[in-house]
Protein backbone atom coordinates (compact mmCIF):
# COMPACT_ATOMS: atom_id res chain seq x y z
CA UNK A 1 0.00 0.00 0.00
CA UNK A 2 1.11 3.52 -0.76
CA UNK A 3 0.29 6.85 1.03
CA UNK A 4 0.70 9.97 0.44
CA UNK A 5 4.02 12.33 0.69
CA UNK A 6 1.87 14.94 3.67
CA UNK A 7 0.81 11.39 5.25
CA UNK A 8 4.52 9.37 5.32
CA UNK A 9 5.53 12.44 7.18
CA UNK A 10 2.90 12.98 9.54
CA UNK A 11 4.15 9.00 10.22
CA UNK A 12 8.19 10.07 10.10
CA UNK A 13 7.59 13.20 12.49
CA UNK A 14 6.88 10.13 15.19
CA UNK A 15 10.02 8.27 14.58
CA UNK A 16 12.39 12.05 15.28
CA UNK A 17 13.26 12.48 11.63
CA UNK A 18 13.69 16.08 10.77
CA UNK A 19 11.06 18.32 8.78
CA UNK A 20 9.55 20.99 7.73
CA UNK A 21 6.17 22.41 8.88
CA UNK A 22 3.12 22.11 6.69
CA UNK A 23 -0.45 21.31 6.62
CA UNK A 24 -2.86 19.36 4.17
CA UNK A 25 -5.58 21.17 2.09
CA UNK A 26 -8.07 20.10 -0.04
CA UNK A 27 -9.17 23.46 -0.71
CA UNK A 28 -7.99 27.05 -2.13
CA UNK A 29 -9.04 28.45 1.29
CA UNK A 30 -7.53 26.21 3.23
CA UNK A 31 -4.05 26.37 1.50
CA UNK A 32 -4.19 29.88 2.34
CA UNK A 33 -5.29 29.16 5.47
CA UNK A 34 -2.30 26.42 6.00
CA UNK A 35 0.29 29.52 4.92
CA UNK A 36 -1.27 31.98 7.02
CA UNK A 37 -0.87 29.35 10.00
CA UNK A 38 3.17 29.11 8.28
CA UNK A 39 3.87 32.37 8.80
CA UNK A 40 2.68 33.67 4.94
CA UNK A 41 6.61 33.85 4.30
CA UNK A 42 8.01 31.91 1.41
CA UNK A 43 6.02 28.63 1.39
CA UNK A 44 6.16 25.51 -1.21
CA UNK A 45 2.68 24.04 -2.68
CA UNK A 46 3.08 20.56 -3.39
CA UNK A 47 0.59 18.64 -5.67
CA UNK A 48 -0.49 15.13 -3.61
CA UNK A 49 -0.88 12.01 -6.10
CA UNK A 50 0.78 8.52 -5.47
CA UNK A 51 3.51 9.06 -8.11
CA UNK A 52 6.93 10.65 -7.72
CA UNK A 53 8.56 13.15 -10.62
CA UNK A 54 5.89 15.87 -9.49
CA UNK A 55 8.32 18.92 -9.64
CA UNK A 56 9.29 17.95 -13.31
CA UNK A 57 5.75 17.15 -13.99
CA UNK A 58 3.25 19.11 -16.26
CA UNK A 59 -0.14 19.72 -15.71
CA UNK A 60 -2.44 18.00 -18.70
CA UNK A 61 -4.89 21.41 -19.14
CA UNK A 62 -1.03 23.85 -18.66
CA UNK A 63 1.61 21.86 -20.55
CA UNK A 64 4.05 24.76 -20.96
CA UNK A 65 3.10 25.94 -17.29
CA UNK A 66 4.79 25.26 -13.83
CA UNK A 67 4.88 21.75 -12.54
CA UNK A 68 3.02 19.99 -9.54
CA UNK A 69 5.38 21.44 -6.40
CA UNK A 70 5.53 24.91 -6.88
CA UNK A 71 7.07 28.30 -4.49
CA UNK A 72 4.75 30.92 -3.58
CA UNK A 73 6.14 33.87 -1.88
CA UNK A 74 2.69 35.53 -0.63
CA UNK A 75 -0.66 34.01 1.13
CA UNK A 76 -2.12 34.93 -2.14
CA UNK A 77 0.16 33.27 -4.42
CA UNK A 78 -0.29 29.97 -2.56
CA UNK A 79 -4.43 30.48 -3.58
CA UNK A 80 -3.52 30.54 -7.22
CA UNK A 81 -1.53 27.53 -7.29
CA UNK A 82 -3.78 26.29 -5.18
CA UNK A 83 -6.72 26.83 -7.97
CA UNK A 84 -4.52 26.01 -10.24
CA UNK A 85 -3.57 22.39 -9.29
CA UNK A 86 -6.56 21.07 -7.60
CA UNK A 87 -9.26 19.11 -9.50
CA UNK A 88 -6.38 19.38 -12.57
CA UNK A 89 -4.47 16.14 -13.62
CA UNK A 90 -0.66 16.33 -13.62
CA UNK A 91 1.27 14.12 -15.29
CA UNK A 92 4.61 12.88 -14.40
CA UNK A 93 6.66 10.11 -15.81
CA UNK A 94 5.36 8.05 -13.39
CA UNK A 95 1.48 8.46 -13.73
CA UNK A 96 1.75 7.43 -17.58
CA UNK A 97 -0.26 9.86 -20.03
CA UNK A 98 -3.43 10.04 -18.45
CA UNK A 99 -1.88 11.69 -15.40
CA UNK A 100 -3.36 11.83 -11.94
CA UNK A 101 -5.89 14.47 -10.59
CA UNK A 102 -4.52 16.27 -8.32
CA UNK A 103 -7.18 16.31 -5.13
CA UNK A 104 -5.29 17.42 -1.89
CA UNK A 105 -2.16 19.64 -1.62
CA UNK A 106 0.43 20.09 1.19
CA UNK A 107 1.47 23.37 1.70
CA UNK A 108 5.21 23.06 3.24
CA UNK A 109 7.70 26.19 4.68
CA UNK A 110 9.82 26.93 2.19
CA UNK A 111 13.66 25.72 2.47
CA UNK A 112 17.08 27.11 2.06
CA UNK A 113 18.73 24.02 0.22
CA UNK A 114 22.18 23.71 -0.34
CA UNK A 115 22.49 20.23 -1.21
CA UNK A 116 20.34 17.17 -2.41
CA UNK A 117 20.74 14.03 -1.11
CA UNK A 118 19.43 10.77 -1.96
CA UNK A 119 18.43 8.36 0.66
CA UNK A 120 15.84 5.13 0.95
CA UNK A 121 15.68 2.40 3.25
CA UNK A 122 14.23 -0.86 1.56
CA UNK A 123 14.34 -5.10 1.45
CA UNK A 124 16.69 -6.15 -0.63
CA UNK A 125 15.65 -9.64 -1.59
CA UNK A 126 18.69 -10.95 -3.00
CA UNK A 127 20.22 -10.55 0.09
CA UNK A 128 16.97 -10.96 1.93
CA UNK A 129 18.27 -8.12 4.45
CA UNK A 130 16.76 -4.43 4.99
CA UNK A 131 19.32 -2.31 3.33
CA UNK A 132 20.04 1.50 2.87
CA UNK A 133 20.80 3.45 -0.09
CA UNK A 134 22.25 6.49 -0.88
CA UNK A 135 23.69 8.84 -3.00
CA UNK A 136 25.33 12.49 -3.34
CA UNK A 137 22.55 13.03 -6.38
CA UNK A 138 19.76 13.86 -4.91
CA UNK A 139 15.70 15.51 -6.23
CA UNK A 140 16.54 13.60 -9.62
CA UNK A 141 15.67 10.47 -11.56
CA UNK A 142 17.56 7.78 -8.99
CA UNK A 143 17.56 4.92 -11.55
CA UNK A 144 19.17 7.02 -13.92
CA UNK A 145 22.15 7.70 -11.72
CA UNK A 146 22.33 4.00 -10.91
CA UNK A 147 22.42 3.45 -14.24
CA UNK A 148 24.84 5.92 -15.99
CA UNK A 149 27.20 6.06 -12.28
CA UNK A 150 26.79 3.21 -10.10
CA UNK A 151 29.71 4.24 -8.01
CA UNK A 152 27.76 7.27 -6.64
CA UNK A 153 25.00 4.76 -5.21
CA UNK A 154 26.29 3.07 -1.80
CA UNK A 155 24.65 0.83 -0.06
CA UNK A 156 24.44 -0.86 3.36
CA UNK A 157 22.57 -3.75 4.78
CA UNK A 158 21.43 -3.97 8.09
CA UNK A 159 21.90 -6.74 10.39
CA UNK A 160 18.28 -8.10 11.57
CA UNK A 161 19.78 -9.53 14.70
CA UNK A 162 21.65 -6.74 15.54
CA UNK A 163 19.45 -3.72 14.14
CA UNK A 164 20.88 -0.75 12.56
CA UNK A 165 24.09 0.79 14.12
CA UNK A 166 25.33 3.90 14.56
CA UNK A 167 28.55 3.14 12.83
CA UNK A 168 26.55 2.12 9.62
CA UNK A 169 24.78 4.98 9.58
CA UNK A 170 28.27 7.14 10.26
CA UNK A 171 29.68 5.34 7.26
CA UNK A 172 26.89 6.66 4.92
CA UNK A 173 27.17 10.14 6.20
CA UNK A 174 30.51 10.02 5.38
CA UNK A 175 30.31 8.58 2.30
CA UNK A 176 27.03 11.87 1.53
CA UNK A 177 30.06 14.67 2.49
CA UNK A 178 28.22 15.48 5.81
CA UNK A 179 30.37 16.79 8.51
CA UNK A 180 30.46 17.89 11.92
CA UNK A 181 26.84 18.06 13.56
CA UNK A 182 25.32 16.86 10.61
CA UNK A 183 26.88 13.64 10.87
CA UNK A 184 25.34 13.03 14.03
CA UNK A 185 21.69 14.68 13.19
CA UNK A 186 22.12 11.91 10.22
CA UNK A 187 22.61 9.11 12.39
CA UNK A 188 19.66 9.77 14.81
CA UNK A 189 17.87 10.37 11.59
CA UNK A 190 17.97 6.98 10.14
CA UNK A 191 17.80 5.31 13.67
CA UNK A 192 14.05 6.54 13.44
CA UNK A 193 13.88 6.10 9.80
CA UNK A 194 14.66 2.04 10.58
CA UNK A 195 12.58 2.12 13.60
CA UNK A 196 9.73 3.43 11.59
CA UNK A 197 10.56 0.72 9.04
CA UNK A 198 10.24 -1.87 11.01
CA UNK A 199 7.75 -1.01 13.08
CA UNK A 200 5.55 0.00 10.34
CA UNK A 201 6.35 -3.06 7.97
CA UNK A 202 7.30 -0.90 5.16
CA UNK A 203 8.78 -2.27 2.04
CA UNK A 204 10.39 1.27 1.13
CA UNK A 205 11.03 4.13 2.52
CA UNK A 206 12.50 7.01 0.26
CA UNK A 207 13.54 10.26 0.88
CA UNK A 208 14.38 12.36 -1.91
CA UNK A 209 15.72 14.55 -1.70
CA UNK A 210 17.51 14.66 1.73
CA UNK A 211 18.32 18.30 1.91
CA UNK A 212 21.31 19.83 3.53
CA UNK A 213 20.00 23.57 4.62
CA UNK A 214 22.05 26.55 4.15
CA UNK A 215 22.10 26.64 8.19
CA UNK A 216 23.07 23.24 7.86
CA UNK A 217 20.23 21.42 9.06
CA UNK A 218 19.84 17.71 7.34
CA UNK A 219 16.01 18.10 6.32
CA UNK A 220 13.62 14.95 4.75
CA UNK A 221 12.18 17.53 1.76
CA UNK A 222 10.18 14.43 0.22
CA UNK A 223 9.05 10.91 1.38
CA UNK A 224 7.69 8.33 0.02
CA UNK A 225 6.54 5.03 1.85
CA UNK A 226 5.20 1.85 1.42
CA UNK A 227 3.97 -0.63 3.28
CA UNK A 228 4.28 -4.77 2.51
CA UNK A 229 0.20 -5.24 1.86
CA UNK A 230 0.64 -9.05 3.94
CA UNK A 231 1.24 -7.08 7.38
CA UNK A 232 -1.21 -4.36 6.83
CA UNK A 233 -3.48 -6.86 8.62
CA UNK A 234 -1.39 -6.05 12.50
CA UNK A 235 -1.55 -2.58 11.57
CA UNK A 236 -5.28 -1.06 11.27
CA UNK A 237 -4.58 2.50 11.90
CA UNK A 238 -2.59 2.66 8.35
CA UNK A 239 -5.78 1.11 6.63
CA UNK A 240 -7.33 4.74 7.22
CA UNK A 241 -4.47 6.30 5.34
CA UNK A 242 -5.44 4.20 2.10
CA UNK A 243 -6.51 6.71 -0.74
CA UNK A 244 -8.60 4.81 -3.09
CA UNK A 245 -8.75 7.26 -5.67
CA UNK A 246 -5.15 6.76 -5.93
CA UNK A 247 -5.71 3.18 -6.47
CA UNK A 248 -6.66 1.02 -9.72
CA UNK A 249 -10.27 0.50 -9.41
CA UNK A 250 -9.84 -3.04 -11.11
CA UNK A 251 -6.52 -3.84 -8.07
CA UNK A 252 -8.84 -1.95 -5.24
CA UNK A 253 -12.10 -4.98 -6.68
CA UNK A 254 -9.25 -7.93 -6.75
CA UNK A 255 -8.01 -7.32 -3.08
CA UNK A 256 -11.53 -7.15 -2.15
CA UNK A 257 -11.66 -11.22 -3.43
CA UNK A 258 -8.08 -11.86 -2.33
CA UNK A 259 -7.32 -11.97 -6.08
CA UNK A 260 -3.41 -11.13 -6.84
CA UNK A 261 -4.23 -8.22 -10.12
CA UNK A 262 -1.97 -6.30 -11.77
CA UNK A 263 -3.74 -4.58 -14.83
CA UNK A 264 -1.13 -4.31 -17.88
CA UNK A 265 -0.94 -2.78 -21.16
CA UNK A 266 -1.96 -5.60 -23.69
CA UNK A 267 -4.88 -7.40 -25.08
CA UNK A 268 -4.93 -10.83 -23.59
CA UNK A 269 -6.39 -11.31 -20.20
CA UNK A 270 -4.75 -14.17 -18.07
CA UNK A 271 -6.71 -15.80 -15.30
CA UNK A 272 -4.33 -18.47 -13.84
CA UNK A 273 -3.84 -20.04 -10.40
CA UNK A 274 -0.17 -19.64 -9.04
CA UNK A 275 2.17 -16.54 -9.59
CA UNK A 276 4.66 -19.12 -11.18
CA UNK A 277 2.25 -20.34 -13.54
CA UNK A 278 0.76 -16.64 -14.20
CA UNK A 279 4.16 -15.46 -15.23
CA UNK A 280 4.83 -18.43 -17.01
CA UNK A 281 1.51 -17.57 -19.03
CA UNK A 282 2.50 -13.94 -19.81
CA UNK A 283 5.74 -15.08 -20.91
CA UNK A 284 4.25 -17.63 -23.86
CA UNK A 285 2.16 -15.31 -24.26
CA UNK A 286 4.48 -12.73 -25.64
CA UNK A 287 6.31 -15.98 -27.36
CA UNK A 288 3.45 -16.36 -29.42
CA UNK A 289 3.60 -12.75 -30.46
CA UNK A 290 0.70 -11.29 -28.02
CA UNK A 291 1.02 -9.05 -25.08
CA UNK A 292 -0.83 -9.90 -21.60
CA UNK A 293 -3.29 -7.88 -20.21
CA UNK A 294 -3.25 -8.54 -16.91
CA UNK A 295 -1.45 -10.19 -14.19
CA UNK A 296 -3.95 -12.59 -12.42
CA UNK A 297 -3.30 -15.04 -9.64
CA UNK A 298 -6.51 -16.40 -8.44
CA UNK A 299 -4.62 -18.51 -5.96
CA UNK A 300 -5.07 -21.94 -4.50
CA UNK A 301 -8.41 -21.81 -2.90
CA UNK A 302 -10.61 -20.13 -4.92
CA UNK A 303 -14.20 -20.75 -5.27
CA UNK A 304 -16.57 -20.31 -8.14
CA UNK A 305 -17.52 -16.36 -6.92
CA UNK A 306 -13.99 -15.64 -6.88
CA UNK A 307 -13.48 -17.04 -10.23
CA UNK A 308 -16.67 -15.12 -11.44
CA UNK A 309 -15.04 -12.25 -9.83
CA UNK A 310 -11.68 -12.85 -11.31
CA UNK A 311 -13.53 -13.11 -14.81
CA UNK A 312 -15.33 -9.44 -14.50
CA UNK A 313 -12.62 -7.75 -13.71
CA UNK A 314 -10.80 -8.70 -16.38
CA UNK A 315 -13.52 -7.88 -18.91
CA UNK A 316 -13.87 -4.61 -17.65
CA UNK A 317 -10.32 -3.65 -19.09
CA UNK A 318 -11.57 -2.34 -22.74
CA UNK A 319 -8.13 -3.47 -24.14
CA UNK A 320 -9.10 -7.57 -23.75
CA UNK A 321 -9.72 -8.78 -26.74
CA UNK A 322 -8.96 -12.08 -25.33
CA UNK A 323 -9.09 -14.31 -22.49
CA UNK A 324 -6.52 -17.13 -21.40
CA UNK A 325 -7.36 -19.44 -18.80
CA UNK A 326 -4.66 -21.70 -17.45
CA UNK A 327 -5.28 -23.93 -14.20
CA UNK A 328 -3.54 -26.17 -12.45
CA UNK A 329 -6.37 -28.20 -10.18
CA UNK A 330 -4.33 -29.29 -7.62
CA UNK A 331 -6.25 -27.60 -4.52
CA UNK A 332 -8.77 -26.24 -6.69
CA UNK A 333 -10.47 -29.12 -8.55
CA UNK A 334 -10.61 -28.55 -12.50
CA UNK A 335 -14.78 -29.08 -12.29
CA UNK A 336 -14.83 -26.02 -9.80
CA UNK A 337 -13.09 -23.94 -12.25
CA UNK A 338 -15.05 -25.09 -14.81
CA UNK A 339 -18.28 -25.01 -13.36
CA UNK A 340 -17.19 -20.99 -12.37
CA UNK A 341 -15.75 -20.26 -16.01
CA UNK A 342 -19.26 -21.19 -16.98
CA UNK A 343 -21.05 -19.45 -14.76
CA UNK A 344 -19.02 -16.17 -14.94
CA UNK A 345 -19.42 -16.42 -19.00
CA UNK A 346 -23.07 -16.39 -19.29
CA UNK A 347 -23.71 -13.82 -16.55
CA UNK A 348 -21.03 -11.49 -18.08
CA UNK A 349 -22.25 -12.74 -21.84
CA UNK A 350 -18.79 -12.99 -23.16
CA UNK A 351 -17.99 -11.28 -26.12
CA UNK A 352 -14.65 -11.93 -26.39
CA UNK A 353 -12.48 -15.71 -27.40
CA UNK A 354 -11.82 -17.85 -24.64
CA UNK A 355 -9.43 -20.31 -24.14
CA UNK A 356 -9.36 -22.66 -21.47
CA UNK A 357 -6.62 -24.99 -20.52
CA UNK A 358 -7.04 -27.00 -17.67
CA UNK A 359 -4.77 -29.50 -15.94
CA UNK A 360 -4.85 -31.88 -12.61
CA UNK A 361 -7.54 -32.83 -10.43
CA UNK A 362 -10.93 -34.02 -12.36
CA UNK A 363 -9.63 -31.93 -15.65
CA UNK A 364 -12.25 -34.85 -17.96
CA UNK A 365 -15.10 -33.88 -15.82
CA UNK A 366 -13.99 -30.06 -15.92
CA UNK A 367 -13.57 -30.43 -19.77
CA UNK A 368 -16.89 -32.49 -19.93
CA UNK A 369 -18.51 -29.26 -17.91
CA UNK A 370 -17.13 -26.41 -20.60
CA UNK A 371 -17.87 -28.64 -23.74
CA UNK A 372 -21.48 -29.62 -22.42
CA UNK A 373 -22.42 -26.12 -21.43
CA UNK A 374 -23.12 -24.65 -25.19
CA UNK A 375 -20.57 -21.70 -24.73
CA UNK A 376 -18.24 -21.02 -27.12
CA UNK A 377 -15.14 -22.05 -25.08
CA UNK A 378 -12.00 -23.23 -26.74
CA UNK A 379 -10.16 -26.43 -24.71
CA UNK A 380 -6.44 -26.55 -25.22
CA UNK A 381 -4.01 -29.45 -24.35
CA UNK A 382 -0.75 -27.64 -23.09
CA UNK A 383 0.74 -24.17 -22.15
CA UNK A 384 1.81 -23.98 -25.66
CA UNK A 385 -1.65 -25.31 -27.60
CA UNK A 386 -3.39 -22.66 -25.48
CA UNK A 387 -1.22 -19.81 -26.10
CA UNK A 388 -1.10 -20.31 -29.83
CA UNK A 389 -5.21 -20.73 -29.98
CA UNK A 390 -5.62 -17.58 -27.98
CA UNK A 391 -3.35 -15.55 -30.24
CA UNK A 392 -4.19 -17.05 -33.65
CA UNK A 393 -8.32 -16.26 -32.19
CA UNK A 394 -7.83 -12.45 -31.42
CA UNK A 395 -5.85 -11.89 -34.34
CA UNK A 396 -8.79 -13.39 -36.35
CA UNK A 397 -11.03 -11.38 -34.57
CA UNK A 398 -9.75 -8.22 -35.48
P1 LIG B 1 8.84 15.01 -6.55
O1 LIG B 1 9.91 14.04 -6.15
O2 LIG B 1 7.52 14.35 -6.73
O3 LIG B 1 9.24 15.84 -7.72
P2 LIG B 1 9.66 16.60 -4.24
O4 LIG B 1 8.97 16.70 -2.96
O5 LIG B 1 10.93 15.82 -4.25
O6 LIG B 1 8.63 16.03 -5.33
O7 LIG B 1 9.93 18.07 -4.77
C1 LIG B 1 10.61 18.33 -5.98
C2 LIG B 1 11.65 19.42 -5.75
O8 LIG B 1 11.02 20.58 -5.27
C3 LIG B 1 12.69 19.05 -4.71
O9 LIG B 1 13.77 18.34 -5.26
C4 LIG B 1 13.09 20.40 -4.19
O10 LIG B 1 14.10 20.95 -5.02
C5 LIG B 1 11.83 21.23 -4.33
N1 LIG B 1 11.12 21.34 -3.03
C6 LIG B 1 10.27 20.45 -2.50
N2 LIG B 1 9.81 20.85 -1.29
C7 LIG B 1 10.40 22.02 -1.05
C8 LIG B 1 10.37 22.97 0.05
N3 LIG B 1 9.62 22.76 1.13
N4 LIG B 1 11.14 24.09 -0.06
C9 LIG B 1 11.90 24.31 -1.16
N5 LIG B 1 11.97 23.49 -2.20
C10 LIG B 1 11.24 22.35 -2.16
MG1 LIG C 1 11.08 13.72 -4.61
Amino acid sequence: MNIHEYQAKALLAKFAVPLLKGGVAYTKDEAMDVARKLGGAITVVKSQIHAGGRGKGRFKDDPNGKGGVRIAKSVEEVGQHAASMLGHELVTKQTGPAGKTVKRLYIEEGCDIKRELYLSMLVDRSIGRVAIVASTEGGMDIETVAHDHPEKIVEQAIDPAAGFQAYEGRKIAFALGLSGKQVGAFVKMMGGLYKAFTELDCSLIEINPLVVTGAGDVIALDAKMNFDDNALERHKDLEALRDVDEEDPSETEAAKYALNYVKLDGQIGCMVNGAGLAMATMDIIKLYGAEPANFLDVGGGATKERVTAAFKIILKDPNVEGILVNIFGGIMRCDVIAEGVVAAAREVNLHVPLVVRLEGTNVELGKKILKESGLKITSAENLADAAEKIVTAVKEAS
